[in-house]
C-alpha cells in the first residue's frame, strides 16, 4: 500500500489490527484509517472486523489479524525499498503467532533488497518473542547463513514521552539488530535519551535500584558498560484533527542531543500547531487571540512544558494550529532527514 509517511516507499500490512497501551494511542491515526479502510468495497476483505466506528463516529479496533496471503508482496517488488512492516496493526501483538513472526522474517531474509522498519509498542513481546531461548536455536530475526541479525531489518519501539523510552528502551536495545531505531511521535513530553532509568531485573526476578541508560551511547550506569546503541531517532508532532501540540523545544532538544552522539535524527514533522515567533506572525498572533478565549486554536507552553489552551502570557511560548502542512517539517530553518547508511 502506499504511504503518506515520509521516510516510507511502501508499507507491508501482513497484520492488521492493534490495541491501545499508552497515551501515544489516543488519537491513532491507523485506527482511523482501518476503519473507514473496512468500509471500502476495495479494501473491505483485509480490514473488516478490523476496525469500525461506532455509533458516535469513533474508531475503535474490533481484532488483530494476520495475513498469511500477502506475505509474498515483497517479493514481487523489484525496485529496492523502505518498507513500513504492519504500520497498520501491531506485529508483536500477543495475538501475532510466533509462527507467523517467524514466517514474516523468513521473506525479509528472502528480499534482502528492501529494508524493513519494524516498529512496535509491545517491546517487551518483541524481545521475549525474538529472543526466546527455548523456542529456537537463533533469535527468529538472525540470518541463517550468516548466524547475525539479519542487515536489513530494523528493529524499531515508539516512545511518547520519558515514561514510554523508561518501558521500551531497554527491551529494544537488549535484541540485536541491524538498525536501532525510535519512533519519537507523537511527540507529548520531553525525552533525553541520554538519561532513560531503567530497572533490571536479575534471573530469579528480584528488581535492581534504578539506573541510567545513555540510548545514544548504548551506556548502563556509564561507559564501561555497553549495550546496543539507537542508530536512528524520528521525531514528530501529533497530526490529525484532535492532534496536541508539540514544544518545538522537544525536537530541538532531541536533535541537538542526536548530532552530539552521532546519532541520525530525522524530524518527520511539527505536526499541526507551530509555535508563533511574534516578530514575524504577530500580526497572526494577535488576529487569533482577539477571536476572544473561546477561540480553541490557540494556546502556550509555561516555562515547565505544561500546554495551556485559551490563554496568552507575555513569557509564554505561544502556538498556533495552523495544520500539518503550513507548520511544515522545517525545524530551525532547515529539514533534517538523517537515515543509517545501510548494507546495498
Ligand atoms: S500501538 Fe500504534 S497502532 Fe496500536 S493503537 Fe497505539 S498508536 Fe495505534
Amino acid at each position: 500500500m502506499p504511504t503518506g509517511i515520509e521516510y516510507l516507499d511502501e508499507t507491508w500490512n501482513v497484520v492488521t489490527g492493534c490495541t491501545e497501551v499508552s497515551e501515544g494511542c489516543r488519537n491513532c491515526w491507523a485506527r482511523n484509517r482501518a476503519a473507514s479502510l473496512a468500509v471500502n468495497p476495495k479494501t473491505r476483505d483485509r480490514y473488516e472486523g478490523v476496525a469500525e466506528f461506532d455509533a458516535k463516529r469513533r474508531p475503535r479496533w474490533l481484532s488483530v489479524k494476520c495475513h498469511p496471503d500477502r506475505l509474498d508482496d515483497p517479493s514481487h517488488w523489484r525496485k529496492p525499498r523502505i518498507i513500513g512492516v504492519s504500520f497498520m496493526g501491531e506485529m508483536f501483538h500477543p495475538e501475532v503467532p510466533e509462527a507467523f513472526i517467524a514466517d514474516v522474517f523468513d521473506i525479509v531474509e528472502a528480499c534482502p533488497q528492501h529494508q524493513f522498519l519494524f516498529l512496535t509498542k509491545q517491546a517487551g513481546r518483541m524481545h521475549r518473542v525474538l529472543m526466546n531461548p527455548r523456542a529456537q536455536t537463533m533469535p527468529l530475526h538472525f540470518s541463517e547463513k550468516t548466524g547475525e541479525p539479519l542487515p536489513n531489518a530494523w528493529l524499531g519501539v515508539t516512545v511518547e514521552n520519558q515514561k514510554a523510552a523508561e518501558e521500551r528502551m531497554l527491551f529494544l536495545l537488549d535484541t540485536p539488530a541491524a538498525v536501532h531505531w525510535v519512533s519519537y511521535e507523537p511527540a507529548l513530553g520531553p525525552v533525553d535519551f541520554t538519561s532513560i532509568s531503567i530497572i533490571e531485573a536479575d534471573s530469579i526476578g528480584s528488581m535492581s535500584p534504578a539506573v541510567s541508560l545513555d540510548a545514544l551511547r548504548g551506556h548502563v550506569r556509564g561507559p564501561d558498560d555497553m549495550i546496543a546503541k539507537l542508530d536512528l531517532v524520528i521525531a514528530g508532532g501529533e497530526s490529525g484533527h484532535y492532534a496536541r501540540p508539540m514544544h518545538p523545544r522537544w525536537a530541538r532538544d532531541s536533535r541537538d542531543q542526536c548530532q552530539a552522539a552521532g546519532t541520525c535524527f530525522y524530524f518527520k514533522q511539527h505536526g499541526e500547531w507551530i509555535e508563533v515567533d511574534d516578530s514575524a506572525h504577530g500580526r497572526a498572533w494577535n488576529r487569533y487571540l482577539r477571536s476572544g478565549p473561546e477561540f480553541p486554536n490557540t494556546g502556550y507552553f509555561d516555562d515547565a512544558g505544561r500546554f495551556w489552551a485559551l490563554r496568552s502570557p507575555r513569557d509564554a511560548i505561544r502556538m498556533l494550529k495552523v495544520g500539518k502542512k503550513q507548520a511544515s517539517r522545517m525545524l530551525d530553518g532547515r529539514i533534517w532527514d538523517q537515515l543509517p547508511e545501510v548494507a546495498g
